[in-house]
C-alpha cells in the first residue's frame, strides 16, 4: 500500500489513521489476501508455495469463478477495502480478467502480485482501462543467467522486462521487488539501479518463509542471518531504518508485551483466503481457519474471534522479550519454521541479536531463551 494518494479531500495517510481505531475496536476485516492458485509459470528455488503450472490436480481444487465471485461478494459485504490478489501467479488463471473486472466493479482497492512473465499487452491494457491500486513485479535477478539459477526456467527475464515496460508504458502504479538468495545475491545493486532508473521504489527481503506445504522444510537457499545484516550494513537507506528502529529512546517501543500468542493483524483486520476457499487466520497456519465452501464469510470470520483470544504458553519466550517488535518472528513463521508455533524462529533470533548488537545494545537471554537488553547500554 502506498501512502501517497489522495481519497477525496481527506488524505491516504489521515484517512488510514482516523479509520483503524474503529476498524480495531470494531474487528472489521478490512484488508485481506486471496490467492488465486498455487500454480506458477516458474520453480523458484526460495518459493513457499508455487506448484508446477500444468498440475491438473491442483487446478481442478481451485476456486471456480462463480465461487470467487461469491467470496468476493462475501468479503464486501463484510467490509473489506483493501484486497491483495496473489499465487503462484494470479494470471495462470485463464479467468483472472473476469474477476479483476469483478472485484474492481466490487469497489475494492485492489493490489496484484505477479512475477511479471505474464503480462502481455492484452493483460496490459486490460489493467490499464481500470487501473489497479498497486502492482508489485518480484525480480529474481538482473540477467538471464541469474533468473535462470533462482527461476529454474530459460528466457523469463526478457519477459519480465517486456512486461515491466508494458506496465510503464500504461503508466500503471508499479513497484519492484526482491527475495535475496545466495544465487540472486550478487544482482542485488543492479536489481536496485534497474528500479531506481526508471522512477520505482524498490524494496527485498533476505526472510524466506518455509513451505506451506512443508512446515519444518529446510530453507536451503537462505541467507544466514550474518549475510542479511551485511545486506542491511550495505543499503544505507535499510541501515538509518534499521538505526532508528534499534536506537529509540523510549525502549519500550521495542517490545509488545501482550500476553497473546498472536500480536499482529490476524483476526483483527485482516484475512487470508487460499486457492481452496479456506479462509485463515493466518496465511502460515492452514489448520487455523474455516473452509468458505460451506461457511459464509461472515460467520467464518466471527468465529475467528475465538483464535484471537489464544494465549501463548508460559514457555514463550518471544512473549518476554525486549525486542519483539523489531523482530520477524511470529507465531505463524515459527509453525512453518519448526512446527511449533510457540517458538520464535532461529534465524530472526539471531538476526535480531546481530542487529542488536550492531547499534550498541548490550543483549542477555533470560531462562526461557528470551532477549533482555541491559539498562547500562
Ligand atoms: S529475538 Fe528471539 S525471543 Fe525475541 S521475538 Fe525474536 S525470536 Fe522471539
Ligand atoms: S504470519 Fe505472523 S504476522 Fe502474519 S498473520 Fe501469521 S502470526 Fe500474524
Amino acid at each position: 500500500m502506498t501512502a501517497s494518494c489522495a481519497v477525496g479531500e481527506m488524505s491516504y495517510t489521515a484517512l488510514t489513521s482516523r479509520m483503524s481505531d474503529r476498524i480495531v475496536a470494531g474487528r472489521i476485516p478490512v484488508e485481506g489476501t486471496l490467492e488465486l492458485t498455487y500454480r506458477c509459470n516458474l520453480a523458484c528455488v526460495q518459493c513457499y508455495c508455487n506448484l508446477p503450472a500444468g498440475d491438473e490436480e491442483a487446478r481442478r481444487k481451485e476456486l471456480t469463478t462463480p465461487e470467487v465471485y461469491r467470496i468476493l461478494d462475501g468479503i464486501a459485504e463484510a467490509g473489506c477495502l483493501w484486497l491483495l490478489l496473489t499465487g503462484g501467479e494470479i494470471l495462470l488463471r485463464k479467468d483472472f480478467l473476469e474477476i479483476y473486472a469483478y472485484a474492481k466493479r466490487k469497489g475494492f482497492l485492489l493490489t496484484l502480485f505477479t512475477n511479471g512473465a505474464g503480462i502481455t499487452a492484452r493483460i496490459a491494457d486490460a489493467l490499464a482501462s481500470e487501473p489497479p491500486f498497486a502492482i508489485e513485479i518480484t525480480l529474481y535477478g538482473a540477467s538471464e543467467g541469474t533468473y535462470r539459477r533462482v527461476t529454474g526456467r530459460s528466457g523469463q527475464y526478457a519477459r519480465v522486462l517486456a512486461g515491466i515496460e508494458r506496465i510503464l508504458e500504461r503508466r500503471l502504479p508499479l513497484a519492484l521487488k526482491s527475495t535475496i538468495v545466495e544465487q540472486n545475491e550478487p544482482d542485488l545493486p543492479a536489481m536496485r539501479e534497474f528500479a531506481h532508473a526508471r522512477g520505482l521504489s524498490f524494496r527485498y527481503s533476505a526472510e524466506l518463509h518455509p513451505r506451506t506445504d512443508d512446515p519444518g522444510g529446510v530453507v536451503g537457499d537462505r541467507l544466514t542471518p550474518e549475510a542479511a545484516l551485511e545486506l542491511d550494513r550495505a543499503d544505507p537507506e535499510r541501515w538509518e531504518e534499521l538505526r532508528k528502529l534499534f536506537t529509540v529512546e523510549d525502549r519500550s517501543r521495542l517490545s509488545n508485551r501482550s500476553p497473546s500468542l498472536f500480536i499482529c493483524y490476524a483476526g483483527v483486520s485482516g484475512f487470508h483466503i487460499n486457492p481452496y476457499g479456506r479462509l485463515q487466520f493466518c496465511p502460515s497456519i492452514e489448520a487455523l481457519g474455516h473452509d468458505l465452501r460451506k461457511v459464509p464469510f461472515a460467520e467464518a470470520w466471527r468465529r475467528f474471534a475465538a483464535f484471537r483470544r489464544l494465549q501463548a504458553p508460559p514457555v514463550r519466550a518471544c512473549n518476554e522479550c525486549d525486542l519483539n517488535v523489531a523482530c520477524g518472528s511470529c507465531a505463524g513463521e515459527a509453525h512453518l519454521d519448526s512446527g511449533d508455533m510457540t517458538r520464535g524462529t532461529e534465524f530472526h533470533h539471531r538476526l535480531t541479536s546481530l542487529r542488536a548488537d550492531a547499534f550498541g545494545l548490550r543483549l542477555t537471554e533470560n531462562e526461557k531463551g528470551a532477549l533482555k537488553i541491559d539498562a547500562g547500554t
